[in-house]
């Protein structure tokens, strides 16, 4: 039977597996962290209980299937565990990647070194209890600006105005380089967070600006029935802490402190012009200087190019020849030598970075998958390597794997230390623990041999 390669167990890639094997293939996922699910897992809000919980048994099931099997704890790439090469090696049929948008966009300001500067994929994935995020420094203070407009920079908006433990921060501010207009987010998600609005500051920014907007014919009068219903409402006090909006700017420099953590932001100015039929930011000479000592960037993120597939901006190179259909979309293709990468493919935020809901990314999967089995259909049978043979492999270089009875395990034992701790769930914060609880759990379930 012919074997498939999944690369990432997010979204894009469970969904993908399903229809592959669906179709009768055997599949093989190969995944990063211990635990599928990708940004589901990881990124997506913690208090979106009932959403994750949801996903989280579509992956199950998937991964009930008996053509899949599954290794976690296992990044691929030119840089980690398993080089293309090597796997390659192993000859499945075809190779399919689905390992996210996991680099980050580098602002490129001088200062971004400074400490307290982040990006929103780390620190999302650093309060979602993500090895080795969950235990690295992200600590955050008491003015924090957050860069972007989009769903990310409110969700991160909400979890230190509201969730976070330690709450910290007395003031948050939303940097954005476009207008009130502009705003990227959902109105459901900016609920959660509208009770801090500062309403006052935030009408005052709103003529600081109004003249620029104008230039575009955006009148702030309008602001109220379109991206900000809150300022329809009658008015009520801000929550505290917080929430700000800057408007027309973009960071320009990181001054940090003594002690190297950011202290300063500085600022450019924008102008508002019209382009492609919508709405640019453009720099002015004009700066500002904004007092902040965290920074989290939300811009949206890139393809990881440590995975070591050709990488082109911020993304893998697909077949430019669009002539033979959308099927060249999700072809990898190496620029260095002109030819496709046959049998090799992407799918999901592997695809188009930071692109769309899960909804989204498993639509690309599945679309993805299609062309997959197109192309297995005219695909030779190879030797490819069993699970038991990839198992051996890697554990003989000393890198301990989590397969689906593994993943039953870690399920077991978090489910009781919550109970033991009294919460409704539990999520070890470190690859290590989570072994240790697999092995222990293993070795608790495993019978004893009777005595002769
Ligand atoms: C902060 C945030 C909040 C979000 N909230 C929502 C929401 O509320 N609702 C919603 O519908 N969508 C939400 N999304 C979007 C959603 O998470 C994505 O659409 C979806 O997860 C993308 O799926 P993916 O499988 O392409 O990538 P990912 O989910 O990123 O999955 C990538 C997988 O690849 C693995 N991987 C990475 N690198 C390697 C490697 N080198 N080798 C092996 N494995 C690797 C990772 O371990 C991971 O399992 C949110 C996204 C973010 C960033």
């Amino acid at each position: 039977m012919k074997v498939v390669f999944v690369v990432g167990a997010g979204p894009a890639g469970l969904y993908a597996s399903q229809k592959i094997a669906r179709a009768g293939y055997s599949v093989i996922i190969l995944n990063r962290d211990i635990k599928p699910g990708g940004l589901a897992e990881y990124g997506i809000y913690p208090a979106k209980e009932k959403m994750k919980g949801g996903l989280r048994k579509q992956f199950a099931k998937i991964l009930e299937l008996p053509q899949v099997s599954y290794f976690g704890h296992l990044p691929v790439g030119q840089g980690y565990a398993l080089h293309l090469d090597e796997l390659r090696e192993l000859d499945p049929a075809a190779l399919v990647f689905a390992v996210g948008a996991q680099g980050t966009k580098k602002l490129g300001l001088p200062g971004e070194e400074a400490r307290g500067v982040y990006s929103a994929k780390n620190f999302v994935y650093h309060y979602n209890r993500l090895p080795p995020f969950s235990t690295q420094d992200y600590s955050t203070g008491k003015r924090v600006a957050i860069v972007g407009m989009g769903n990310v920079a409110v969700d991160i908006a909400r979890w230190l105005l509201e969730d976070d433990p330690e709450h910290k921060a007395e003031e948050v501010t939303i940097v954005a380089r476009r207008g009130p207009f502009e705003a990227k987010f959902d109105e459901k998600e900016f609920a959660h967070v509208e009770q801090h609005l500062d309403r006052r500051s935030f009408q005052d920014e709103l003529e600081r600006v109004k003249d620029r907007i104008a230039a575009v014919g955006e009148d702030i009068a309008k602001v109220p029935e379109t991206t900000f219903p809150i300022l329809a409402r009658p008015y009520t006090e801000p929550v505290k802490p917080r929430l700000r909006f800057r408007f027309l700017c973009s960071p320009k420099e990181i001054v940090p402190s003594a002690d190297g953590r950011i202290a300063k932001l500085v600022v450019t100015e924008n102008l508002l012009v019209a382009r492609d039929g919508g709405t640019a930011a453009k720099a002015t000479d004009q700066t500002d200087t904004l007092d902040f000592d965290t920074m989290i960037f939300a811009i949206g993120d890139t393809a990881d190019p440590n995975v070591g597939l050709p990488f082109a901006k911020d993304s893998y190179v697909t077949n430019p020849d669009t002539t033979t259909g959308e099927h060249a979309a999700y072809e990898v293709f190496d620029s260095a030598t002109g030819k496709v990468m046959t049998g090799t493919f992407v799918v999901g935020w592997a695809r188009k970075a930071s692109e769309g809901l899960v909804g989204v990314a498993r639509f690309d999967a599945e679309k993805g998958a299609t062309h997959i089995l197109q192309y297995l259909e005219g695909a030779a049978d190879r030797q490819t390597a069993t699970p038991t043979e990839i198992a051996k492999r890697i554990e003989r270089g000393g890198r301990q794997l989590v397969d689906k009875a593994g993943l039953e395990c870690l399920g077991r034992a978090e489910a009781a230390q919550a109970q033991a701790l009294g919460l409704p769930s539990f999520k070890f914060a470190e690859d290590a623990k989570m072994l240790a609880a697999i092995a222990e759990e293993k070795r608790a379930n495993t019978p004893v041999p009777a005595d002769d």
